[in-house]
């Protein structure tokens, strides 16, 4: 039965590959009623800052599965990501990249690559929230949730069953970033528990990302926050001889997305030299999506014989490896010519049984008391305006509250010396409880009243929380 898909060409190099790639899979067999839209930079440069207009995310919801060629952002004047955009609109909180090498066809950077990087979507700094507080501090918040956490480490641990993939490894920074980090790695160690038969492992992502580069055999399954995952994905891609190799799928509850992992290449667009395997092994993970395996498995297996045969486009192209130095349109002909074909020296995939769709239903538990104990006062002063800064906060500190430090980027400024590191316009003012214990919202409100009062400038405040008795930030450095 055929089955409905939205189609976007995108940009660069999109147009040469997704055409390549919906050649050979119609050509495998693939069953489809193609909806095609425009999206990208053409769109946002017409006026459209999403990069995509109304009547194309009507075709996307009526059709759930979207097939997506490279997209280029333009660079400055507000543009915000289209693919960050389409992953989360569509709720797509992961993103499933297979990293394997083919050696000794291609030629890689390690012979024997066979990770995949699960990687969070929707959360963390992409959460695109910046702000410019001051004339010097610019900010991003980090937002990583409980559920969407939960979520995203048992879609890990449920692909790794579903694939019979021994382990799953957690990277994160969690040494420094205690509280997010920190409840993605909690959350990790308690979601292994209920898979005895996996192993699991965490890793701070720098030394993490250094071992991929390093030792990937020691990798199976990794699933990471967004940004770690995003840097790592393409770590592990480009291990394998090319970054034009890889396939992504973008799963969601209702939607799901594939494409290429690389962008749209500018540099070589229209030239007719794009590799198209990556955007074409991201079709065959659509296909195993839509239940069209057999096609999935025979445009995979004529992709292999090609590699091995020494076909190669000129990304991964060696004079050692390769027999023939193809552009894309001969790629694409060569794949057609071995549909049908197994390989002889790389394993021919086999997906019998393989069911790719995974459900995921998370029950995050969440602490039930919550006070505010102070707040964390963002004020706007310079070197120079900060010894009257603090002399004011002492002042206005009133009845409620202890004014209990300033730290400047983090290390502590006041009470004591300076820091003799430089000295941002950006001081973050902590006051507490002055009895210990909880404070009002309306007292906190009334402490910037008057701290406004005194004339200084309040950029912005944080409420100090504990949650079911538990201190909920973090200390500043030398608190
Ligand atoms: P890129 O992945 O487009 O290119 C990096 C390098 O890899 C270039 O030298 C390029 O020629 C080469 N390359 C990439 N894909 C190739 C292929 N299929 N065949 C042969 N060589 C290939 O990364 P970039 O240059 O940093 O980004 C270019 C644009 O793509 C930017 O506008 C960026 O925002 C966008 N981008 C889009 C996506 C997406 O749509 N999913 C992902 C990443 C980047």
């Amino acid at each position: 039965m055929k089955k409905n898909i939205t189609v976007a060409y995108g940009d660069g190099i999109g147009p040469e590959i997704m055409k390549a790639t919906l050649k050979i899979i119609k050509a495998a067999g693939a069953q489809l009623d193609i909806d095609e839209i425009k999206i990208g930079e053409d769109v946002f440069k017409a006026g459209h800052s999403s990069g995509i207009p109304p009547e194309a995310w009507d075709v996307i919801h009526k059709n759930k599965v979207l097939l997506k060629a490279p997209i280029t952002t333009p660079q400055g004047g507000g543009y915000k990501s289209l693919n960050v955009t389409l992953r989360k609109s569509l709720g797509l909180y992961a993103s499933v990249r297979p990293c394997i090498s083919f050696s000794p066809y291609v030629k890689a950077v390690h012979p024997d690559v066979d990770i995949t990087i699960v990687r969070e979507n929707e959360e963390d700094l992409y959460a695109g929230i910046e702000h410019q507080q001051t004339p010097d501090v610019h900010q991003c918040l980090k937002l990583i949730t409980k559920g969407g956490s939960e979520k995203i480490i048992r879609y890990a641990f449920e692909y790794a069953k579903s694939c019979g993939r021994r382990k799953v490894t957690c990277m994160t920074k969690d040494n420094i970033m205690k509280i997010t980090d920190g409840l993605f790695h909690s959350v990790f160690e308690e979601v292994a528990k209920e898979y005895p038969d996996i192993e699991s492992e965490h890793y701070i992502i720098d030394i993490g990302a250094a071992r991929i580069a390093s030792r990937p055999t020691d990798f199976d399954v990794i699933v990471a926050p967004n940004l770690y995952g995003d840097i790592i994905s393409d770590i592990a891609a480009e291990i394998t001889g090319s970054v034009g190799l890889g396939g992504s799928e973008n799963i969601g509850d209702e939607f799901s997305m594939f494409e290429a992992v690389h962008g749209s290449a500018p540099d070589i667009a229209g030239q007719g030299i794009a590799n198209p395997s990556g955007l074409l092994l991201g079709a065959c993970r659509m296909l195993l999506h839509l239940g069209q395996t057999e096609v999935a498995e025979k445009v995979e297996n004529a992709w292999r014989c090609t590699l091995e045969e020494g076909i190669h486009t000129g990304d991964i192209y060696k004079k050692e490896s390769s027999k023939k130095l193809v552009n894309t349109a001969e790629f694409t002909e060569a794949v057609l010519e071995r549909l049908g074909k197994k390989p002889s020296h790389l394993r021919p995939v086999n997906y019998d049984g393989f069911d790719p769709h995974i459900e995921v239903k998370i029950n995050p538990s969440f602490p039930k008391d919550k006070i505010y104990v102070g707040v964390d006062v963002f004020i706007q002063a310079t070197k120079e305006e900060f010894h009257d800064m603090t002399k004011k906060l002492e002042e206005a500190s009133g009845d409620d509250f202890r004014f209990k430090m300033v730290t400047n980027r983090g290390v502590k400024a006041y009470p004591g010396e300076l820091p003799r590191t430089y000295i941002t316009d950006h001081q973050r003012c902590r006051f507490v409880s002055k009895s210990g214990g909880e404070v009002k919202p309306r007292q906190i409100l009334d402490l910037q009243g008057r701290i406004l009062d005194k004339g200084l400038d309040i950029i912005k405040t944080e409420n100090l929380c504990e949650f079911d008795g538990k201190r909920a930030y973090s200390l500043g450095q030398g608190e």
